[in-house]
């Protein structure tokens, strides 16, 4: 007799669907699915990754104490008010594990990063999708949702795969405008994309419900690597700390992540070729009748006239070696969210998808 079932909630998770990375037959691909940095780490992450090899045989430090002090340094933030995660996927993770549970809620956005609602899951919750508006997030949308249930908002500001940002003036509004029982989670997984923008860390400043999450992954170029990091109240990075694993971050994450955020020179370089090259994508788009909103981060979603032409276009993508993102699966079925690449890649998609129109038409 075989008894042995997982805990309610479990098989509902759906497995989280990575970006492609091969198509079969072609050597030449440039992968624009993930939203990596065209640019590759910075080297002086790669330094650091080669001279920790010797000490592998050490475990690594519990406190991240050198890196959370760089990022505090890099971002003004008080290092006691960080802590670091295995991606800032873990981070999230931590967050739901610590504060939801079997019959809280925990609200997303309709077009918001697929994980959140796995991690609800995973933590017993049930995860509860609120409407956008025309890729919006809709904070009047979201505080209509919240019930006496309702234990973590999770937003993505600027937006994945939508690329648009939540005003400052309405962000703020959503922090006011919760219960103190609730936790409004900023996943400012692109705010370096954004001049000026400080990720929502003035909010946590305030409230003492509001967590702000960062990841090493896109402008830093260490997706492989896997560090991620949160900026909250000291009394609930005491709490995450007590569900986070203290060998959580190898050695090696560790050197990288420190090095990479000293790196300034090597992120301004990133930062200007993305601003750059994100107008010249969208404006070429435009010109061969391919709208998309005005991109706040590394990538693009370009809009088709139907869900059988975004589809068309993507397939005859692959065909020239160009791998970009369905996105279906966030509700935006007409959509490619496409990466912006390095100018090489910017101006290969620009003239496959010409093609393709072309072709089309
Ligand atoms: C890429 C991304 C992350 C980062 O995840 P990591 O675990 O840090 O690699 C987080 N949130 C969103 C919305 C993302 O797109």
């Amino acid at each position: 007799m075989n008894q042995i079932t997982p805990q309610p909630g479990i098989m509902d998770i759906a497995l989280y669907q990575g970006g492609q990375s091969h198509i079969q037959g072609v050597a030449d691909v440039v992968k624009l699915s993930s939203n990596e940095n065209p640019f590759g780490p910075s080297p002086r992450a790669i330094e650091a990754v080669r001279d920790s090899a010797a000490m592998l045989h050490r475990y690594p430090g519990t406190d991240h104490a050198r890196l959370r002090a760089a990022i505090g340094d890099r971002h003004g933030l008080d290092p006691a008010r960080i802590i670091c995660g295995v991606g800032s996927d873990e981070v999230l993770q931590f967050i739901a594990q610590a504060y939801a549970g079997p019959g809280d809620e925990v609200i997303y956005t309709e077009h918001g990063f697929s994980m959140y609602p796995i991690i609800a899951r995973m933590a017993g919750a049930t995860p509860v999708m609120v409407p956008e508006r025309d890729r919006h997030v809709d904070v009047g949308n979201i505080l209509a949702a919240v019930t006496d249930q309702t234990r973590i908002v999770f937003v993505t500001n600027p937006g994945n795969p939508t690329s648009t940002m939540i005003p400052e003036s309405e962000l703020q509004r959503l922090a006011e405008g919760l219960p103190q029982t609730c936790l409004l989670v900023i996943d400012g997984a692109y705010a370096e994309f954004v001049a000026g923008f400080d990720g929502g860390a003035a909010l946590v400043d305030r409230f003492d419900n509001v967590i702000m999450t960062r990841t090493f992954s896109k402008i830093y170029g260490l997706g492989g690597m896997r560090v991620g990091w949160g900026y909250a109240a000291r009394p609930i990075i005491d709490v995450l700390n007590r569900v986070r694993q203290p060998f959580n971050l190898s050695m090696v994450a560790l050197a990288a992540a420190e090095a990479a955020v000293q790196d300034e020179e090597f992120l301004t370089f990133c930062h200007a070729e993305n601003a750059r090259l994100r107008v010249w994508l969208s404006d070429q788009l435009a010109r061969i009748g391919v709208p998309s909103d005005a991109s706040y981060t590394n990538f693009i979603l370009a809009r088709f006239a139907d869900r059988a032409e975004a589809e068309a276009c993507d397939d005859y993508l692959k065909t020239q070696g160009l791998i970009v993102r369905r996105v279906a699966g966030y509700n935006l079925p007409d959509a490619l969210r496409i990466t912006v690449g390095d100018e090489t890649a910017c101006r290969r998609v620009i003239a496959a998808i010409t093609a393709f129109k072309g072709g089309a038409a």
